[in-house]
């Protein structure tokens, strides 16, 4: 992921997130998922070093939680649905139009540094820190990989997002051995599978 590009000044006030909660209600109560495959059309994100680069894979990924969540009667709302630049400010309107929502960024990771791996989850409000936490969980449930850990940061679609928010780094496309599994469909699926039952399991608590 290009940080640079989701990083921005802290805007608390603007931020229309209570920094101060513990947890955000809406977690207990959701019905509507929003799905953001991050990056698209002339944004690639990081580049794999062999097969579909981060934008691809975050619009197949999300293209397969979709179904999942469907099947447990959640709405579900994709910021896209094919290969096209979205504005970091249009994917939170998307998210802040609906009162009973949840938003659920998904990426893949890139580092300067090749031998770089593992799953990170990210939170802005603490409200949020639950919804991070148990994606985190599952996601490291069945992969071998750097527990990278779940972390806080002033990601744009994060801090603008009046929704419980996270931000999901599924593996490093830089990472010749970690983007070989990433790069197959069965890799994905279990992604899915995983982002589908962390989203359930936060809604049950
Ligand atoms: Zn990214």
């Amino acid at each position: 992921m290009k940080k640079f590009l989701l990083l921005l000044f802290p805007l608390l006030f603007f931020s229309g997130c209570a920094l101060f909660e513990t947890r955000d209600s809406r977690l207990h109560t959701f019905h509507t998922v929003v799905l953001d495959p991050g990056h698209g059309g002339c944004d690639p994100g990081a580049r794999a070093v062999k097969g579909m680069d981060e934008k691809q894979l975050n619009l197949d990924v999300a293209q397969r939680v979709k179904p999942l969540l469907e099947a447990e009667g959640y709405r579900v709302i994709m910021t896209r649905t094919n290969d096209t630049f979205i504005p970091l400010e249009t994917r939170t309107a998307i998210a802040n139009a609906h009162s009973d929502a949840i938003f659920v960024s998904i990426h893949f990771n890139a580092s300067p540094k090749r031998s770089a791996s593992g799953v990170e989850t990210y939170y802005y409000c603490y409200g949020s820190e639950p919804l991070a936490a148990a994606l985190f969980q599952e996601l490291c449930s069945q992969r071998r990989c750097p527990r990278r850990g779940v972390k806080r940061a002033v990601f744009y679609v994060l801090s603008h997002n009046h929704c419980p928010a996270t931000l999901l780094e599924l593996g490093f496309v830089s990472n010749r051995k970690e983007n070989a599994f990433l790069q197959t469909p069965q890799a994905r699926e279990q992604l899915a599978k995983q982002i589908a039952a962390g989203i359930a399991k936060t809604r049950a608590f």
